[in-house]
């Protein structure tokens, strides 16, 4: 399998886009900004988009998807975009977003018969088989309803993204049952933010030293959310932890290979 991340910043400037990993080119993790720089051929090929929360930042791809996507698809007589997310973020998308003042409602378009997106519930602890691809359902401790997702990679081992969350005790009893090959890990604030990190559940450096001296043995952990112009301040401070863990800075336009 390969993972290509299409983004992984907290927030938008130039060369920052926020979260999308694209798996094996058919299974998008998160719908983030990131997903614009696809050309049309490949945005087509995604069949799947597993919302890890209601946040802007992880779903405003998603009505652009299915609007760019539309006629390519039809003219391949693809079905409908499945979209897989907790029964409340697929609450919080039909709400919000696809109720024909934001965005037009592309779970009865083009035709109620034959849409372009299909919102489809899922639960913590699901394990989702999409295309070849084992997906598990992990928790996570945000402001909203949110969840992580673990890829199933095989004998090396599974690829975990947390989500966007704060402190999450449930996220490290799980993995101490799984061999993880690689953690993706939010970092959204600085220390010196770590107030404004506490309240909307994110982490800070000092938090993540906490969270990762759950996760035994050394791990490859990337870092993502940081938001632009912190990542120097940011990735010094977690420098700083003295984890056995491999840390890295993740950065758009990475691809991983797993299992
Ligand atoms: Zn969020
Ligand atoms: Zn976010």
């Amino acid at each position: 399998m390969i993972l290509n991340v299409l983004g992984c910043s907290g927030s938008i400037a130039a060369g920052c886009k926020t979260t999308a990993f694209l798996l094996d080119g058919d299974v998008l993790i998160d719908a983030g900004t990131g997903v614009g720089d696809l050309a049309l051929d490949a945005l087509a090929r995604i069949d799947h988009i597993l919302i890890s929360h209601s946040h802007l930042d992880h779903v405003l791809a998603i009505g652009l998807l299915a609007d760019g996507v539309m006629r390519v698809r039809a003219a391949q007589n693809r079905g409908p975009i499945q979209v897989h997310a907790l029964p409340e973020t697929i609450a919080a998308l039909r709400t919000h977003i696809f109720n024909g003042v934001i965005w037009p409602d592309f779970t009865r378009l083009p035709s109620a018969e034959q849409p372009m997106l299909e919102l489809v519930p899922f639960a913590i602890g699901d394990v989702l088989a999409l295309n070849g691809k084992h997906i598990e359902v992990l928790s996570a401790v945000h402001t909203v309803p949110a969840v992580g997702f673990a890829v199933d990679g095989g004998e090396p081992g599974w690829w975990v993204y947390t989500g966007d969350t704060g402190p999450n005790p449930a996220l490290w009893a799980r993995l101490r049952q799984m061999k993880v090959a690689h953690l993706v890990i939010e970092t959204a604030f600085s220390d010196e933010e770590r107030q404004l990190a506490r309240i909307s559940r994110h982490l800070c450096p000092a938090a993540l030293g906490h969270e990762l001296a759950q996760l035994e043995g050394s791990v490859d952990v990337h870092i993502t959310h940081i938001k632009p112009g912190e990542m120097d301040a940011v990735m010094s401070e977690i420098g700083r932890l003295g984890t056995p863990h491999r840390i890295h800075a993740m950065a758009a336009g990475q691809e991983m290979r797993l299992g």
